[in-house]
């Protein structure tokens, strides 16, 4: 199919009808997805491993699921899942754990074959990019020959499957490479994509969370159609800035470019009080779920970092930021959280109440040497 000026007609009456930014119009974006990519690694790896369930992680107490097959999956069993859960669900899972420098290698095999067609290449994890390829290297006329040989390219190099989905936009793009994994390709057309959305229920779009998803139910708001029914000023008003992203994507709309240098720099999470703090035993305690947040990123993706910040807001919004580096990557959640635990003592005695804690890490393992840019893209973690 073809991805040209033909046919922007719906999406181009919205825009007329509502004044949206103008469009990158008729941009070919794919978004290509390894299926179950650290377990598929492993049994690829491991012929011990193939057609049985096996979740990528620790099995200990207080262990995470960073990826289950898909035999492990028809159990229920999913990535992020306390691995006591996904043992509970599937008495026969095989925990294996996760070999981080192996999966780089593939990710960094992944993105040459990418490299092969465009220079717009932005990744997302280790697993997954957007690929602009509306003007491709190899001069194909149809997004979805690309996504096939990008596809067949990567089986062919890595012993391992990749789901694509083929759009106009990035939203649609990671929406359609869900729809027919493993090993599958989705199409949404222009003239599909606001009613691809309609049907799809608000938890399942790509960038609202559960608990926005939970927010919007409360508001009646359980479809993209329902979604659609909202007004830009409400949408803004209960959810900030992030509202006009919603509005948009709701009408199948996301002019968002295909960033190829966004490499992650920092992962970090921070939370606001509603009163402000004077205790160092409440900042500890505040300090746990942020901490959690960080590490569970680092857990889902392989990111590891070096240094620890603590950022701290004081009352009067006066902000300080204190760091430790260590010579190694961090490979433990307790060791952020004691390096934290050690910022913290370090801006004792107080003269003033503190509003906000953050805890970032950085140093990361995926940066590369010639990622210099002086604004640090960072991916922040709400909570
Ligand atoms: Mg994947």
């Amino acid at each position: 199919m073809d991805f040209g000026l033909r046919d922007m007609s719906a999406s181009q009456a919205i825009r007329d009808l509502q004044g949206a930014p103008p469009a990158h119009g008729g941009r070919k974006i794919l978004h290509v997805d390894m299926d179950a990519f650290f377990a598929s690694v492993e049994q690829r790896d491991n012929p011990d491993l193939r057609g049985k369930p096996v979740a990528v992680g620790g099995s200990r107490e207080r262990g995470v699921v960073a990826a289950a097959s898909y035999e492990a999956r028809k159990f229920g069993v999913r990535s992020a899942m306390p691995s006591v859960t996904a043992q509970r669900l599937c008495p026969s899972l095989i925990f294996v754990p996760p070999r981080f420098d192996v999966y780089r290698e593939v990710s960094a095999q992944i993105r040459a074959i990418f490299a092969e067609y465009t220079p717009l290449i932005e990744p997302l994890s280790l697993d997954e990019a957007y690929l602009d390829v509306t003007e491709n290297l190899k001069g194909l006329t149809y997004a979805t020959q690309v996504a096939k040989e990008v596809r067949r390219r990567i089986f062919e190099t890595t012993g391992l499957t990749a789901s694509a989905g083929v759009s106009f936009n990035k939203f649609l793009a990671k929406m359609a490479s869900d729809q027919n994994k493993p090993n599958g390709m989705f199409v949404i057309t222009p003239d599909m994509g606001a009613a691809f959305v309609e049907t799809l229920p608000v938890g399942r779009f790509h960038g609202i969370g559960p608990a926005t998803a939970r927010k919007m139910n409360e508001l009646g708001i359980f479809t993209g159609a329902d979604l659609r029914r909202q007004t830009l000023p409400f949408l803004q008003e209960r959810f900030g800035k992030v509202g006009t992203h919603y509005y948009w994507i709701s009408r199948g709309i996301d002019n968002r470019a295909v960033c190829p240098d966004r490499v992650r720099k920092s992962v970090g999470a921070e939370n606001t009080f509603s009163v402000d703090l004077m205790e160092i035993e409440d900042m500890r305690a505040e300090l746990v779920p942020i901490v959690d947040k960080v590490w569970k990123y680092c857990d889902g993706t392989g990111v590891r970092g070096r240094t620890v910040t603590l950022k701290v807001k004081y009352a009067d919004f006066q902000q300080i930021t204190r760091s430790r580096s260590m010579s190694d990557e961090i490979e433990s959640k307790d060791i952020i959280r004691s390096l934290s635990d050690e910022l913290l003592e370090g801006i004792f005695p107080l003269e003033k109440g503190v509003r906000l804690l953050g805890v970032t890490l950085s140093g990361l393992n995926t940066e590369t040497d010639e990622s210099e840019e002086e604004e640090s893209p960072q991916l922040s973690l709400g909570l």
